[in-house]
C-alpha cells in the first residue's frame, strides 16, 4: 500500500487526562464510536496505514494534556485541538446540539438559529482545518465523523485537492421538507462541507435518499444514481448501517463481572417479569411515549400487577442544555406520579436510574431480563438494540423496537412498534412477555446470524473500500 497515515476526526477524543494524586493518566472513554473505531484499529487490515491519529476536542486543558505527555498512550496516536470554552459552547451545546441534532431528530420546534451558533460553528471547523493543515500530507486518508463537523471536508479539501477524505453520518439525515428551514445560506454551507468528502456515509438508504434530495435542491450537483459530480470530482454516497462489536458482546455474557451482576438482579426482581430500557436523556429517546405503553399494558392486563417491573435507566447527557434539564425533572416526576397511582407498599412498577451503567450493570441487565422496551421517536442506528441481541447467548429474551430506529431496519425479528401507538406498545409487551421459548429462539437465532456478520469491523472495511476505489479512480483521471 502507500505510505500514509490515517486521521480518524471527531468530535471528541476517545480519551482525556485525568488528574490524580500519583501523576495524570490518560483514561480511555466508552461509546458507540470510540467502540467502533478502536475495533478497526486493532485489525490488521488498518496496518496500511504507517500511522493512526484520532483528531478531536480534548475535554482537559492544554497544560494538563502535556502533563501526561510521559505516560505510555495508548494504542495509537492523538491529536487534541483546544478550543476556548465559549466557543466550544456555540459550537457543540449550540449549533450541533440546538440546531443540528433536533432538526435531524425531527424536532424542528426545539431548533435555535442564533447566528452566533452557526459562526462558532464554523469556527471550530476551520480551527480542527488548521491543526489539521499543519500534520497532513497529501496522500494521507482522512475519516470524518458525524454532524459536529459537516463543514470540515471541504474546509480541507480546498487546502489539499489530493487528499482521500470520507465521512460518515451517525445521526438521520432528515427530509428536505425539515432540512429547507435552515436558513438557505448555511443550508448550502453544510451541503457543500459535506460535498468536499470523496465518499459519504449513512445509515440507512431513507437517509441516503433525503440527503440526495437536499443535495438537488440546494446546490446544482449532477447526481447519477449514487454519485454526485461536482465542483470537478466525483463523491459517492452509500449506506453502511454501523455495527456493535459482537463478540465483545457475545463473550460478554459469560464473564464473572457480568454473571455476577446477573444474578443480583435475577435474584432482586424475584419471580416477576424484567423490562429494562437505557438510554441517554433525549427527547428523540421517546421515554413518556414508553411509559404511557406500558401504562395501557399494566391497565389493559390487570392480572400483571405485582407480577412485572420496569427497570428504566436514563444516561445523563448535555444536561446543560435547557430542552435536557427541564426533562429531567418531567421525567422524575411523571415516575413518581405513575409510581404512586399504579403501584403499592409491595410493588414499584417502575425502578428508576438516572446514572450510567458500568458495562457488567448494562450487561447483566441485557442477560437479566424478559424483554427490551426501546421506543425512540428518531433515532439514526440505535446501538443499545443490537448490544443486547447480541449479548443473548441463551437466545432467549424478546426486543420492541420503534420502526423510527435504524436498527429496525436489520432487526425485522423484533416486535416492531409505533412510538405514538400506545395500544400496539402495550399489546406487543404482552405478546413479548407471552411468547414462547422456541419462537424467542428463532427470532435471536435470525438477529444473532446478521449482526455477527455485519459487524463494526465489516462496516469500517466497507466504507475503506468504498474510499479506496473512489480515490483511485480520481487519481486515474489526474
Ligand atoms: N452506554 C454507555 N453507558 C451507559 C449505558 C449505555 O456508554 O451507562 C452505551 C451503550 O452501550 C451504547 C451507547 O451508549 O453503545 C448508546 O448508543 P445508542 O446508539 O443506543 O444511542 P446514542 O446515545 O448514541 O443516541
Amino acid at each position: 500500500g502507500k505510505m500514509s497515515k490515517l486521521f480518524i476526526i471527531a468530535n471528541r477524543l476517545p480519551v482525556t487526562v485525568e488528574e490524580t494524586a500519583e501523576g495524570n493518566f490518560y483514561r480511555q472513554s466508552s461509546g458507540g464510536l470510540v467502540s467502533a473505531i478502536s475495533a478497526y484499529l486493532r485489525l490488521e487490515d488498518s496496518n496500511q496505514f504507517t500511522k493512526k491519529i484520532w483528531v478531536g476536542v480534548s475535554e482537559c486543558a492544554e497544560r494538563v494534556w502535556a502533563s501526561a505527555e510521559s505516560v505510555t498512550p495508548p494504542e495509537y496516536d492523538f491529536k487534541p485541538v483546544f478550543v476556548p470554552p465559549k466557543l466550544y459552547e456555540h459550537y457543540y451545546n449550540g449549533f450541533s446540539n440546538s440546531v443540528l441534532w433536533p432538526l435531524f431528530h425531527y424536532f424542528p420546534s426545539f431548533a435555535d438559529y442564533q447566528p452566533s451558533y452557526f459562526e462558532g460553528y464554523l469556527k471550530v471547523n476551520a480551527k480542527f482545518a488548521s491543526e489539521l493543515e499543519r500534520i497532513l500530507d497529501p496522500k494521507d486518508t482522512v475519516w470524518i465523523h458525524d454532524y459536529h463537523l459537516l463543514p470540515l471536508a471541504a474546509m480541507l479539501r480546498k487546502k489539499f485537492p489530493q487528499l482521500t477524505i470520507g465521512f460518515f453520518l451517525h445521526i438521520p439525515f432528515p427530509s428536505y421538507e425539515l432540512f429547507r428551514v435552515i436558513p438557505r445560506e448555511w443550508q448550502h454551507e453544510l451541503l457543500s462541507g459535506m460535498l468536499g468528502a470523496d465518499v459519504i456515509g449513512f445509515h440507512t438508504e431513507d437517509y441516503l435518499q433525503h440527503f440526495l434530495t437536499s443535495v438537488r435542491k440546494v446546490i446544482k450537483a449532477r447526481i447519477d444514481h449514487r454519485t454526485i459530480s461536482w465542483d470537478g470530482r466525483d463523491i459517492q454516497i452509500g449506506d453502511f448501517p454501523i455495527g456493535i462489536d459482537y463478540n465483545k458482546f457475545q463473550g460478554a455474557s459469560s464473564d464473572h463481572g457480568v454473571l455476577t451482576k446477573r444474578s443480583e438482579y435475577l435474584r432482586s426482581k424475584l419471580d416477576k417479569r424484567l423490562i429494562f430500557s437505557v438510554d441517554r436523556l433525549d427527547y428523540s429517546k421517546g421515554v413518556f411515549n414508553r411509559l404511557k405503553g406500558y401504562r395501557e399494558f399494566l391497565v389493559q392486563n390487570p392480572h400483571y400487577k405485582e407480577k412485572v417491573v420496569f427497570a428504566l435507566v436514563i444516561v445523563p447527557s448535555r444536561d446543560t442544555i435547557s430542552k435536557y434539564a427541564e426533562r429531567k425533572k418531567l421525567i422524575d416526576e411523571y415516575i413518581g406520579n405513575f409510581n404512586s397511582r399504579y403501584g403499592n407498599i409491595n410493588w414499584q412498577p417502575v425502578i428508576y436510574q438516572y446514572g450510567h451503567l458500568s458495562f457488567e450493570e448494562l450487561v447483566g441487565m441485557y442477560t437479566a431480563c424478559d424483554l427490551a422496551l426501546i421506543t425512540p421517536l428518531r433515532d439514526g442506528m440505535n446501538l443499545v438494540a443490537k448490544e443486547f441481541v447480541a449479548s443473548r447467548r441463551d437466545r432467549q429474551g424478546v426486543l420492541v423496537l420503534s420502526e423510527m430506529a435504524g436498527a429496525a431496519n436489520e432487526l425485522t425479528e423484533a416486535l416492531l412498534i409505533n412510538p405514538n401507538d400506545r395500544k400496539e406498545i402495550a399489546k406487543m409487551i404482552k405478546i413479548g412477555l407471552e411468547m414462547t421459548p422456541d419462537e424467542q429462539e428463532r427470532r435471536m437465532t435470525a438477529m444473532q446470524k446478521r449482526l455477527q456478520e455485519y459487524n463494526v469491523v465489516t462496516w469500517a472495511k466497507e466504507f475503506f473500500t468504498a474510499l479506496a476505489r473512489i480515490s483511485s479512480e480520481q487519481m486515474k483521471k489526474e
